[in-house]
């Protein structure tokens, strides 16, 4: 054999035993166009679905439009019935019955509508030295000093005295008012900057302007400029200082979704952990027809302070609606979970090249390489963590593959370097086959989030593919 012929079968070899990501630019150039305009309607939404509940409202006139209709126990199923199940106004569960008995499982995709953003406290509103504010809380994990300085707009509702509940939007509609976090200029942070980063602002430092001028008249008010702010709020709301204790009022940041860089190739907005999997979850739950097993999405909330609470994934609520799902058919609830296979759909973070010493190159997921296959999460040693068997690993990767959809494999970075866990957990926990698939993302819970357009696009195909 020549030196040449052995190259040839050196390279053959290689060929039929070495494994490599695609990226998805360079092996279909031409999706791009189909991502982008994809994409068009993954902005409007992210504008329009804020908060848990916004998303809950924007989510289920989506469905309906497409004939989901409220969900019925006592209904007749038939393939291709569409019913959506609304809990509390904080989650939501669509299901698209199928072919083959539910006794036979289900396929489930889950995602969560919850971010990273500022509540108010219960008693929020106060006065100080001439300027009245808002106390918050932050929910969920978020890098504090990343807030300051950041258009904020006012969300949420309030249940006023007489039981009437009101919907609060300030700082989203085109001439509104916004609020901010102040934070000190350079020139007097001398001290500040050499605080550590995590406390660059402090959670009681994380004060939103709400307002400067006093309410006038004859008589000397003790705190005027809290009283004026109380004044705007009542005559908008007609809620009073009391009501702050009936509301629910998040605070997230203002800035609209755009496309980011000269190519457009990517989206930056707030909230894409995880209304990037919800939305692309979603198309993928309106479109599916008459699928061959029964289709459950789960838009989900809490993710981001735990899956506790009745709308979270940790509770009953959906083994209840499962219940409910069963009642007409006669399925046992234990037979459809153990026949059931479920995506877990998050985010995973994206490699930086800027702070790549985080990552383990091998392991990461990266921009326009596709959905994150992530088979566990956790932190020190997997703790927490759904770890998927190597059969529920070999039976995406299979469904993926047959449908020409291009993925990739991820860790969340170095081992023992951080970590963090997703609601899989609370799926394989009910006894049913669950991974992690999700869109990578840059600068993750920060107030302003990376994806890739094509990214985005692929893993709406990798939840089509899957409920077929
Ligand atoms: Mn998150
Ligand atoms: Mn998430």
């Amino acid at each position: 054999m020549s030196k040449k012929d052995a190259k040839k079968d050196g390279q053959k070899l290689s060929e039929r035993l070495c494994f490599d990501f695609k990226h998805i630019g360079k092996e279909y150039p031409e999706q791009f166009k189909k991502a982008d305009k994809f994409c068009e309607g993954y902005k409007e939404f992210l504008d329009k679905a804020k908060t848990e509940r916004e998303c809950v409202k924007e989510s289920l006139r989506i469905a309906k439009e497409a004939g989901f209709t409220e969900f019925d126990r006592e209904a007749e199923h038939y393939p291709g019935r569409r019913a959506y199940y609304n809990n509390r106004g904080k989650s939501l569960i669509l299901v698209t019955y199928g072919d083959k008995p539910l006794s036979e499982g289900v396929r489930f995709n889950i995602a969560h509508l919850d971010s990273p953003r500022l509540d108010l406290k219960p008693y929020p509103l106060y006065e100080q030295d001439e300027l009245a504010l808002f106390k918050t809380h932050y929910y969920g994990g978020i890098k504090k000093y990343q807030w300051g300085t950041v258009p904020l707009s006012m969300h949420g509702m309030v249940v006023l005295k007489d039981g009437t509940k009101v919907e609060v939007s300030v700082g989203e509609k085109e001439g509104e008012p916004q609020f901010v976090i102040s934070d000190l200029l350079i020139h007097l942070a001398g001290k500040q900057q050499e605080r550590p980063l995590k406390e660059g602002l402090r959670g009681e430092e994380l004060n939103i302007l709400v307002g400067s001028i006093p309410y006038m008249d004859e008589e000397d008010y003790k705190e005027p400029v809290k009283l004026m702010a109380l004044k705007l709020l009542n005559d908008k709301y007609g809620m009073t200082e009391e009501d702050f204790l009936r509301a629910e009022i998040e605070f997230v940041p203002s800035v609209k979704a755009v496309d980011i860089g000269l190519d457009r190739s990517m989206v930056g907005a707030y909230g894409q952990d995880d209304r990037v999997c919800v939305y692309t979850a979603l198309m993928a739950a309106i479109e599916v027809d008459k699928p061959e097993y029964t289709t459950v999405t789960v838009l989900t909330d809490k993710e981001e302070i735990g899956s506790d609470g009745n709308t979270g994934m940790a509770s009953m609520m959906l083994d209840h609606f499962m219940e409910d799902l069963c009642e007409k058919s006669g399925a046992k609830l234990r037979d459809v979970y153990k026949h059931s296979v479920c995506l877990s759909s998050d985010v995973n973070a994206a490699y930086d090249p800027t702070f790549a010493d985080v990552f383990e190159k091998n392991n990461s997921s990266f921009l326009n390489h596709g959905p994150v296959l992530t088979k566990y999460t956790g932190s020190r040693g997997k703790s927490s963590s759904n770890d998927a068997s190597a059969e529920t690993m070999a039976q995406f990767i299979a469904f993926m593959e047959e449908n020409d959809v291009i993925w990739q494999a991820g860790e969340l970075g170095k081992v023992d370097e951080g970590g963090g866990g997703t609601i899989a957990m609370f799926m394989g926990n009910r006894d049913v086959d669950t991974v992690d698939l999700g869109v990578p993302v840059l600068s993750m819970h920060a107030p302003f989030e990376i994806t890739s357009k094509l990214d985005v696009y692929y893993t709406y195909k990798a939840y089509k593919a899957f409920y077929k």
